[in-house]
């Protein structure tokens, strides 16, 4: 675990430098560095990224017979690059903040590890959450039972067969939509009709990214504090593959990055620094409650979480 900070509700980890490997793709070979790193490499411009190779802060390693070479700065102005070759970059990585909270280890043998994870903190070892991810539940036998809370009054029980489809703006029309077939059962726990909410158990039988969050809203109950899937750019369930909608809604998650940056730039790596975001958003009312073993070897339970007591 790297060393963090605590403040305001949010857990900051302090930017620290990491070396990153990347073996040339297909398409990047015979091409300049420079041109692969201005176009592949979008965090930096052009000037930035020639001033990184000048630095040594980008290398090449480069094998040839039996040996490995460090292609480095005028060679790699001229060079092209080569099946085979490793982009080495030296990373100054910036995580974002994530929301401060103990987390509670249920159950660990040599197989599994079960924790009790606080809303906002990702648990899937994403390469941007390096440090502030959790050790992996080896998600391969582990079944999982989540709890909800939902807009809406809930029917008694439902299931969810929609695809689901994940939308990367970055990625363009063409790469940037992944549908997946999905199914979820759902069973109505409880419902307040002063809040007009319900409380909802979620068996997802399959583990698509954001399955239940995704047929929730399309079933019209969206998670009653869901910044994406409610209050955000994709609230509504829309054709994404139309390449109208697909632009529009790129535009729309352009903008809202936007408001998120500050007019501050860090002064090791020039990257613009975002606004530290609201813990509050960081919660998101959805909670694995129960995880057990798919031939049944194991069962373990977690306490309903407060915001259940609607
Ligand atoms: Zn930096």
């Amino acid at each position: 675990m790297a060393s963090y900070t605590s403040a305001g509700g949010l857990r900051i980890v302090p930017p620290y430098y990491r070396q990153c490997a990347t073996t040339v793709k297909e398409r990047w070979r015979n091409r300049l560095l420079l041109d692969v790193l201005t176009t592949e490499f979008r965090e930096f411009s052009e000037d930035q990224h020639l001033q990184r190779i000048k630095n040594n802060q980008i290398t090449v390693q480069r094998r040839i017979k039996q040996q490995t070479l460090q292609l480095r700065q005028d060679q790699l102005l001229s060079e092209r690059l080569k099946q085979g070759d490793v982009i080495m970059r030296r990373v100054h990585v910036h995580e974002p903040p994530i929301v401060d909270a103990e987390i509670e280890t249920v159950y660990e043998d040599e197989e599994v590890l079960v924790v009790n994870k606080p809303a906002g903190v990702p648990i899937h070892p994403v390469q941007k959450f390096y440090y502030n991810t959790m050790s992996a539940i080896r998600n391969k036998q582990v079944r999982k039972v989540y709890v909800a809370r939902v807009a809406g009054d809930f029917p008694e029980s439902a299931v969810c067969n929609d695809d689901v489809v994940i939308v990367e703006t970055k990625r363009g029309p063409r790469d940037g939509i992944d549908r997946k077939s999905a199914t979820t059962e759902f069973k109505r726990l409880k419902y307040s009709s002063v809040l007009d909410e319900s409380i909802v158990e979620c068996r997802p039988l399959t583990g698509r990214t954001h399955q239940i969050r995704i047929h929730l809203r399309n079933m019209g109950f969206p998670i009653v504090n869901d910044q994406l899937y409610r209050h955000g750019i994709l609230a509504t369930n829309e054709d994404y593959s139309d390449p109208d909608v697909f632009e529009r809604i790129a535009k729309e998650a352009e903008s809202s990055r936007k408001e998120q940056l500050t007019d501050q730039f860090c002064k090791e790596c020039d990257k613009q620094l975002f606004k530290a975001p609201d813990p509050a958003k960081l919660v998101l009312y959805l909670h694995a409650r129960e995880y057990y073993h798919e031939e049944n070897k194991w069962a373990y339970v977690t306490e309903y979480p407060e915001w259940t007591k609607i």
